[in-house]
């Protein structure tokens, strides 16, 4: 059975340590340290096998003795991290509160260029103008993932994709799908370089959603969760498209509105790479 390597105990919630983790929730405090928290084994595991720089591990001292959790704990060591072990009371001030054996990894974020994106990408790609609810901006990661897409762009000013909500949302799909900022000059600028074919999901829009062509170097551009897409953005897109409703809403929900955009569109592409 493997053993878990040394490691400090920290046995007060006001530890300096576990107050810097602590502060990670905060927007302010990720921006000025480029650092995120991830919850549980599995997405820590998965941040390392995808070589994220792992800076710290934190684990309750009630789960060194599991297998797995020794496992992690080396493999976090080998990578560099530095690792405590606390007390559930002091963990569950990092983590959920209905997460008991909890393990939070903090990971330093990535930010990459829209520009250094392999060269406009084939394959396809999510834009989302202004999405605000990180719910959403991680579901759609999640879902992004699930159908193999190639990156997606956070237009203007949008929610940060390393909060914990997002990151919880994702799935871990954060560690597997670039995530760029662009403002929409440099967007339409990397689009034209690419000859990448813009599908915008819009309110205003006649044509289906399924009725047209994503292309192979597509970008579906999604709106704002209040009030959907700029007449600018709209107007550099090739196509706008309606996802077809009934009933008594005025639209669907952005991220669910996504996931039939980006299904339909991998659709189109024989679900290409798909697993058997
Ligand atoms: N009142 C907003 C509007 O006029 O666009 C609704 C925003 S909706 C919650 C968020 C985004 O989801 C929209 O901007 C659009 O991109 C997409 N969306 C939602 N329902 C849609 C539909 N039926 N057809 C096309 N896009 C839709």
């Amino acid at each position: 059975m493997p053993r878990a390597p040394d490691l400090e105990t920290i046995s007060s919630a006001t530890n300096p340590r576990v107050k810097a983790l602590r502060a990670l929730e905060r927007k302010k405090t990720r921006a000025e340290t480029g650092l995120f928290l991830a919850e549980g084994p599995r997405l820590v595991q998965q941040g390392l096998d995808r070589g994220w720089h792992l800076e710290t591990l934190a684990v309750s001292i009630h789960s060194l003795e599991r297998p797995h959790i020794a496992d992690l704990l080396h493999a976090a060591k080998a990578a560099g991290a530095r690792l405590f072990a606390a007390p559930e009371r002091v963990m569950s001030k990092l983590a959920r509160k209905d997460n008991p054996n909890a393990v939070v990894g903090v990971f330093e974020q990535r930010h990459p260029a829209l520009e250094s994106a392999a060269l406009p990408g084939q394959g396809l790609w999510i834009a989302l103008y202004q999405v605000r609810d990180p719910g959403n901006l991680g579901t759609i990661l999640r879902t992004g993932d699930c159908a193999g897409i190639a990156g997606v762009v956070l237009l203007e000013t949008c929610c940060d994709p390393y909060s914990l909500e997002a990151v919880r949302a994702s799935m871990g799909s954060i560690f597997d799908v670039p995530v760029y900022a662009a403002d929409l000059g440099s967007f339409d600028a990397w689009c034209s370089a690419g000859g990448m074919v813009r599908t915008a999901a819009s309110m205003n829009a006649t044509v289906r959603h399924d009725l047209v062509e994503y292309g192979k170097r597509g970008v579906i551009v999604m709106g704002n969760e209040q009030s959907g897409l700029p007449a600018d953005l709209e107007a550099a897109c090739e196509t706008l498209a309606r996802i077809p409703m009934r009933g008594g809403a005025d639209s669907l929900n952005l991220a669910q509105a996504t996931a039939l955009m980006t299904y339909e569109a991998w659709r189109q592409m024989g679900y290409a790479g798909a697993q058997e």
